[in-house]
């Protein structure tokens, strides 16, 4: 009996982790190499919080070449490729799960454009980027991609609520 209540709040508690609440969204967000090492990581987590983006899971990590290729495999023939996976893997990165209301699109608010020269002023790519490559975050695109990204960093049981 003991052992049955045990496996339910194993599986209750496998339950209420994992998916967003009702009505909100799940993205993956990246403070790349650059705004790490240009010590950037609170002030670029505070605008996700300040927008009210929640901070489902989260891990400071290190990619290898082979890794950042495989997570920007979707760029493999483009020529910037190369120096992107070169510079994806040259240092500590930040990973978070953000979630709330319509998180993908409002996290890419936040980021601004690729290229920080046409970024808009105050978003995190105008204010940290140096260069469309250097560009300070990473945010997934699109629900499907968020899916991927987020398994491809995090295990169900590390996003949490
Ligand atoms: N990138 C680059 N040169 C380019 C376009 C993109 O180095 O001409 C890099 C940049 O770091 C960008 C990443 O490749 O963030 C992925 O490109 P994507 O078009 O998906 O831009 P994002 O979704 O990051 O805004
Ligand atoms: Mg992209």
């Amino acid at each position: 009996m003991l052992r049955l209540a045990f496996l339910f709040s194993i599986i209750f508690a496998h339950m209420s982790f994992t998916s967003p609440l009702q009505g909100t969204e799940q993205t993956l967000s990246i403070i790349k190499p650059d705004g790490v090492a240009g010590n950037h990581i609170g002030e670029i987590l505070s605008r996700f919080e300040k927008n009210g983006l929640r901070i489902a899971a989260m891990k400071m990590t290190r990619l290898s070449k082979n890794q950042a290729e495989e997570f920007y495999s979707v760029h493999r023939d483009r020529p910037f490729f190369e120096g992107l996976t070169t510079f994806m893997s040259s240092g500590p990165i930040v990973v978070t799960v953000l979630e709330g209301e319509d998180a993908i699109k409002k996290n890419r608010e936040i980021m601004g454009a690729t290229d920080p020269a046409k970024a808009v002023k105050g978003t995190i790519r105008a204010d940290f980027a140096s260069s469309v490559q250097n560009n300070a975050v990473h945010g997934s695109d699109a629900p499907e991609t968020a899916k991927t990204e987020i398994s491809f960093f995090f295990d169900k049981d590390e996003i949490l609520r």
